[in-house]
């Protein structure tokens, strides 16, 4: 079932645990994805870049998405839009049924230039005000990561610019957004940190201070791969020629979840899972051209994280707990907060 993003973060902060959000591009992630979550029962969160959304014409997206709930029933899904550069973006991404919406406000709509805190709360506070009137959940983001995915990001170190906790308490009573995106030192892609990350690179005392200061916002944790070192040893042992790179470690994930992260994004540890796979039978079995003899390993692979990460975030066992809620209730429910 289809539901809003809110409703899943509300249950992942009832029972405290917290829920991947996965990007996907085409329909091998998202069926393992789909397969990950039924075998372990879990909610999920499916979300689609800019990149991705240009990549798929949109109704590619939509209609695999529509696939999702219609094969698996009993799984709540919510369709999240990630890093939207502009309202126009976040407004499109509803009009293609997207149940929740990330703006974006930390950059300019360029993607690139870091904003004033002024614009970011004006442009958020206009993407709120549409999409709660449709029962759309909004996340929002105060400070900026670092790193530069699917052309997305100011690019440098994650240090750049870390979240001010009192700024975001502040960011969070002007806008009335879901869910707010910090940054913590992380960055986008694969190459996070040049060693095991410790409290002076990766500040999780900073969720903490955030959490305590917004008991009731879900937090969520961008570049948040963990860049498994089998994976990338794999890519290498088979062609590839990835540098070496820490990303962020599962127990500090676990950690944030501890203080009100709800929301944890994944990409990078997919993308390695299925490249890994597809090198192995290219350098294994060179005489194979159908493309299923590589795809479906792929997904098997992709799969696998999945669960993994599930488990670790707990929310596995959930999705039989979570009751529907449609978006016409969810538009009630933010008319009452005015
Ligand atoms: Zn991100």
């Amino acid at each position: 079932m289809l539901v809003p993003m809110r409703i899943l973060l509300d249950h992942a902060a009832e029972n405290n645990y917290g829920v991947a959000a996965l990007n996907v591009n085409n329909m091998e992630q998202i069926q393992a994805i789909m397969e990950a979550a039924k075998e372990t029962n879990s909610p999920v969160i499916i979300q689609a870049s800019r990149g991705a959304r240009k990549y798929t014409n949109d109704a590619y997206l939509r209609h695999l998405m529509l696939a999702a709930v219609e094969l698996y029933p009993e799984i709540p899904v919510a369709m999240h839009l990630d890093h939207g550069n502009a309202p126009d973006t976040c407004f499109s991404a509803i009009q293609q049924g997207f149940t929740s919406v990330m703006m974006d406000g930390s950059l300019a709509a360029d993607g690139k230039t870091p904003a004033t805190y002024d614009e970011n709360v004006a442009v958020t506070k206009q993407v709120v005000d549409v999409a709660h009137a449709f029962g759309v959940t909004v996340e929002g983001e105060i400070g900026v990561l670092g790193g530069i995915e699917d052309g997305h990001g100011a690019g440098g170190s994650g240090l750049d610019h870390v979240t001010d906790p009192a700024e975001a308490e502040r960011f969070v009573a002007a806008t009335g957004v879901d869910a707010l995106a910090v940054a913590i030192g992380t960055s986008h892609g694969a190459y996070k940190f040049d060693k095991k990350p410790t409290g002076d690179v990766l500040k999780m005392s900073i969720i903490e201070e955030i959490h305590r200061r917004l008991p009731n916002t879900h937090l969520v944790m961008h570049g948040s791969s963990s860049v498994p070192r089998e994976l990338v040893d794999l890519v290498n042992k088979y062609g590839g020629k990835m540098k070496e790179s820490y990303g962020v470690p599962l127990e500090e994930i676990q950690r944030g979840i501890k203080h009100g992260v709800r929301k944890v994004n994944v990409d990078t540890d997919n993308r390695l899972a299925i490249t890994s796979a597809i090198r192995k039978v290219f350098a294994e079995t060179p005489d194979k051209f159908d493309p299923r003899d590589y795809m479906a390993p792929a997904r098997e692979s992709m799969k696998a994280v999945c669960k993994e990460r599930m488990t670790a975030f707990g929310q596995a066992g959930n999705a039989s707990k979570i009751k529907s809620v449609s978006l016409a209730t969810m538009v009630s429910f933010y008319a009452k907060k005015k």
